[in-house]
């Protein structure tokens, strides 16, 4: 599903990712781990075109991102992106929120893409909710309506950049139970996040990040209690 060879980044003269390689497959679930300003979040935001690679090739659901010829928004569409800031559109209604991508991007009918806003409202837990606006919403409520937006573009892929970092704790858990269930229905993600316990359960791969490198992958059971870098080991310590 996705295919990463050899991605380079820099911004000016700092080189963010210095060669980063990995293939993620079909419904597969990968958490990307590592410390503050390790590169995840510009890896993420590379794999859906957010942020230009310096070099290197990214393949995803079959198009080549970093060919020139590929067209950004039809890619954008594979991918869907939640972040730790939810970014809803605070001027637009939770239906509108969800529905106004459906609409403009894939054409869907006004009734089409209420309809299929309400399903997935219902699988966040949310019905009830179309007319409120997401300030009328706890933390953990705008995140899931996040989610919901995404889906509504029917993404091949899911891509999560700290999804409940900015939650209070009692919010944490209702987020990653949605995230949970995705992950059941055989969604293909890409998770960072230090929620250690999402990671256990539910990743198929975790991958250690440090100074712009994958330092060291493998089962959550590897990393976890196998480590056998020790960058990686003293970043666990710090946060296990
Ligand atoms: P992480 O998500 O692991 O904390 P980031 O990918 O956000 O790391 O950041 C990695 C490095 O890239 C940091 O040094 C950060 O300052 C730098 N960086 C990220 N985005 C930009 C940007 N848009 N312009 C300049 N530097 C950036
Ligand atoms: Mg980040």
């Amino acid at each position: 599903m996705i295919s990463v060879k050899d991605l380079h980044k820099s911004f000016g003269e700092n080189e963010v990712l210095k060669g980063i390689s990995n293939h993620v497959e079909e419904q597969e679930v990968v958490v990307v781990i590592g410390p503050s300003g390790s590169g995840k979040s510009t890896f993420l935001r590379c794999l859906n075109g957010l942020e230009k690679a310096t070099s290197g090739v990214i393949e995803i659901a079959g198009m080549e991102l970093t060919n020139p010829k590929t067209k950004l928004h039809e890619l954008q569409q594979n991918v869907g992106m939640v972040f730790q800031q939810f970014n809803l559109f605070k001027h637009l209604s939770i239906l509108e929120n969800i529905t106004i991508g459906p609409r403009k991007v894939l054409k869907q009918s006004k009734e089409e893409s209420n309809a299929a806003a309400r399903e997935l409202l219902k699988k966040v837990g949310l019905t009830g909710k179309e007319n409120n606006y997401p300030d009328e919403l706890s933390g953990g409520q705008q995140q899931r309506v996040a989610i919901a937006r995404a889906l509504a573009m029917k993404p091949k892929v899911m891509l999560f950049d700290e999804p409940t970092s900015a939650l209070d704790p009692e919010m944490v858990g209702e987020v990653l139970q949605v995230m949970k269930d995705l992950a059941r229905e055989g969604m293909t993600m890409v998770v960072v996040t230090h929620e250690m316990g999402f990671a256990r359960e539910m990743g198929d791969r975790v991958i250690f990040m440090d100074d712009g490198y994958i330092v060291e992958e493998g089962t959550p059971s590897d990393i976890f209690t196998n480590a056998q870098e020790e960058r990686t080991k003293s970043f666990l310590a710090k946060i296990l």
